[in-house]
């Protein structure tokens, strides 16, 4: 929808690929090396979303052919070396997201007819999926901040402001707006695409969608600050304000998901001991 103000297109997105691709290179070196908390935050993806990597790797290369019937858990869990519950999860990731048909009381069954490639969705953790969006949407912003119009800044103003001051369900679509908006005032198709398709994986991914939904109950006021210092400035045609904004967007929204997994940790952690302290507690009765 935006074009170019005063450059001829093709050109313009030619450059424009070609800094976004040594941009995307420097940044995810610098940011990597720096950021020893996002490496954290990368290994903690689940046990059952690799084990459901494992188990698609399989069906990929023909172990499983469409249609036929997965081995049972226990046999599943000895072979990948993990519990049976990990591999119910993984199954039922991989049932979320069309590989496996979980049909009660007969088995779990490769799924004849899988989403064709491209809609696909990867078994991706929410913090795989909101590092991909700091890295790209950061300079998507930059872009956007140098490509822009002025219907483009207007419609960003609205979103900014229906943010603010919607319920919550208007404003969860505002910010989906918001994103899409600056991907296309980038004048890039390729990274419309993908910002596209990073905005399905945080919709239809279930567990990348409850984490999301978690972290942004907690966060009204400052999502909408975020927003508005993005707008800003691209308002103030700043690619290198709007990269910036961009990124504090994503980094508190990885801090905030951070948070949201200690907590659940520690929860699990006190389950399983007051479930040890029961047990010995009963056996220290058994006369
Ligand atoms: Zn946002």
């Amino acid at each position: 929808m935006a074009g170019a103000t005063n450059s001829p297109v093709a050109p313009a997105n030619l450059l424009s690929g070609i800094i976004v691709a040594n941009l995307l290179r420097e940044i995810g070196i610098g940011f990597i090396t720096t950021s020893a908390e996002l490496l954290n935050a990368m290994s903690s993806k689940r046990l059952f979303q690799s084990v459901a990597e494992q188990i698609a790797t399989l069906i990929d290369e023909g172990a499983y052919p469409p249609g036929t019937r997965l081995p049972g858990e226990r046999e599943l869990a000895e072979k990948l070396g993990v519990s049976r519950v990990t591999i119910r999860e993984a199954e039922i990731a991989l049932q979320a997201i069309g590989r496996l048909e979980i049909k009660t009381g007969s088995g779990v069954y490769v799924s004849e007819n899988p989403p064709a490639m491209g809609q696909a969705m990867p078994p991706a953790s929410a913090f795989e999926v909101t590092e991909a969006r700091l890295l790209i949407e950061s300079e998507t912003a930059a872009l956007a901040a140098h490509n822009i119009d002025e219907a483009g800044i207007e419609k960003l103003e609205g979103l900014v402001e229906a943010m603010r001051s919607g319920s919550e369900e208007e404003a969860n679509e505002a910010d989906e707006m918001f994103h899409l908006t600056i991907a296309e005032a980038s004048n890039n198709a390729a990274m419309v695409h993908t910002v596209k398709s990073l905005w399905q994986m945080r919709e239809q991914i279930p567990e990348v969608k409850r984490t999301y939904a978690a972290v942004c109950i907690h966060d009204t006021q400052s999502r909408t600050e975020e927003h508005k210092a993005v707008f800003d400035a691209i308002k103030a045609r700043d690619p290198a304000g709007a990269r910036a904004a961009m990124r504090e967007h994503f980094h508190r929204l990885i801090d905030a998901m951070l948070d949201a997994t200690e907590r659940q940790a520690m929860e699990e952690v006190q389950q399983k001991a007051s479930a040890s302290r029961e047990r010995f507690a009963a056996a220290t009765r058994i006369s």
